[in-house]
């Protein structure tokens, strides 16, 4: 991508009320646009990190053998009034809205109602299960507060997942491997070493959900983490949680702020019998279905990857979810000799796979180019001028350590085409 054709631009300032760091940095660097507090717009750039984001996510639900498929955002009323969860007392997140036609309808903050009730179609007998869904959508929650960033929205994209079992061991298998595949995905984001699977308030069955808290300054949780034997436990639960059973003292986990990334969630067979959604066992009994949920959260996960990882200078990717693996920053380019040499290194780099992003504009003072390369976070920087022509060797600079090497234009090839 030509940076001149790019629809961004960076920006000295972020808007004065928003106050969390993500979002200032985004805002800065051009990836997201905000529309109102706690809801924002993905730009080009905020979108490839998105994709990327899924991308990954994407690879683990195919692990767990998930089906993604994209139900309706506007809900019908009357599910969510049989399972008790429709009124705001209850729920203090819904938006809702009236029919013209009469009547009203949800805009979804979950979809597990809706989603169990459809399964009344598709599953009759055992031999339909299991069977597991997931999406990517945009949620919308009315949250209070909103001072988060991309953090906590009132809009923001959501990674849910549904599995349906026959038996207890079915349900219990896809929930012990999600943990897996969870902690696979959050490795592959850059953050496995500071991700931990927490126990947490709720689940139906079980005394326990499990949440999936990365450790982040501007997290807005506490977690009690005991790092050396990798137990975490949420603070709503640190007084009733048996530390014995779970081979923990209290002086052992040391209380720390947190983001939870994801978590997922047992129903046991009771939502299903609150939806009624029952199937024909061996036995030929009907019986309700198991069910579990499985939540990720896509943008706030690339707000944390900001909070986490940013320097001074701007945001710093992770490789593989950046949306470029180089920024290759030209100079000298009104010199139309350097402009074809430039030109010839963008077009190498592109046929070798390299994701590219070309700082190809010609008015820019280098400053402000280096600057921009910096806000924008992409894992290598590679510069293309006059003398690089001259000398035949190409700095690149790792944007994470700062680190810079010199290489030939054959080693650059190799080099970049390794990550
Ligand atoms: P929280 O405790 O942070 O309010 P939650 O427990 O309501 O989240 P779920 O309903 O289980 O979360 O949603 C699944 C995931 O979606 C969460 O783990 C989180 O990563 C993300 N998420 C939840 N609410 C928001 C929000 N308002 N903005 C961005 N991401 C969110
Ligand atoms: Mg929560």
């Amino acid at each position: 991508m030509r940076q001149t054709q790019l629809f961004t631009k960076t920006q000295k300032e972020a808007p004065a009320d928003e106050i969390a760091k993500n979002a200032q940095l985004l805002i800065r660097a051009g990836y997201i646009h905000k529309e109102m507090a706690g809801v924002y717009q993905l730009l080009p750039l905020g979108l490839m990190v998105v994709q990327n984001i899924k991308q990954i996510v994407r690879d683990g639900m195919r692990e767990l053998g998930m089906n993604e498929l994209i139900p309706t955002i506007l809900q019908r009323k009357k599910l969510w009034v049989r399972t008790h969860r429709w009124d705001d007392e209850t729920v203090d997140i819904w938006f809702k809205s009236e029919l013209k036609a009469g009547g009203e309808v949800g805009l979804a903050w979950s979809h597990e109602e809706p989603l169990a009730d459809m399964m009344k179609n598709h599953v009759a007998s055992y031999k339909d299960l299991p069977v597991a869904i997931y999406q990517f959508q945009n949620k919308l929650r009315n949250e209070l507060r909103a001072k988060s960033g991309i953090m906590r929205g009132r809009e923001f994209i959501m990674k849910d997942a549904y599995s349906f079992a026959a038996t207890e061991k079915q349900h219990s298998d896809m929930y012990e491997r999600s943990k897996t595949v969870y902690m696979d995905i959050f490795k592959r984001l850059g953050i496995g070493d500071d991700t931990y699977v927490t126990f947490a308030a709720g689940g139906a069955f079980t005394e326990f959900s499990h949440e999936f808290q990365t450790v982040c300054e501007a997290g807005e949780d506490v977690t009690y983490i005991a790092k050396d034997k990798g137990v975490a436990i949420n603070e709503e639960v640190i007084d009733t949680a048996d530390l014995a059973e779970l081979g923990v003292t209290k002086d052992e986990l040391v209380p720390t702020k947190t983001a939870e990334v994801g978590n997922i969630f047992n129903f046991g067979r009771q939502k299903a019998e609150e939806v009624g959604l029952f199937f024909t066992d061996e036995q030929g009994e009907q019986v309700p279905v198991w069910m579990g949920s499985y939540g990720i959260g896509v943008t706030r996960l690339m707000g944390v990857l900001v909070e986490k990882f940013a320097d001074e200078k701007g945001i710093v990717w992770p490789v593989g979810v950046a949306p470029y693996d180089v920024h290759l920053v030209g100079l000298n380019l009104d010199d139309a000799e350097i402009r074809d040499f430039a030109d010839g290194i963008y077009s190498a780099l592109k046929k070798r796979g390299v994701k590219v992003l070309f700082d190809d504009r010609i008015e820019a003072r280098a400053g402000e180019k280096f600057g921009d390369a910096d806000l924008l976070g992409m894992p290598y920087r590679v510069v293309v001028s006059k003398k690089t022509k001259e000398e035949g060797q190409f700095e690149v600079v790792d944007r994470a350590t700062g680190e810079a090497s010199f290489m030939s234009e054959e080693d650059l090839y190799a080099e970049l085409t390794e990550q």
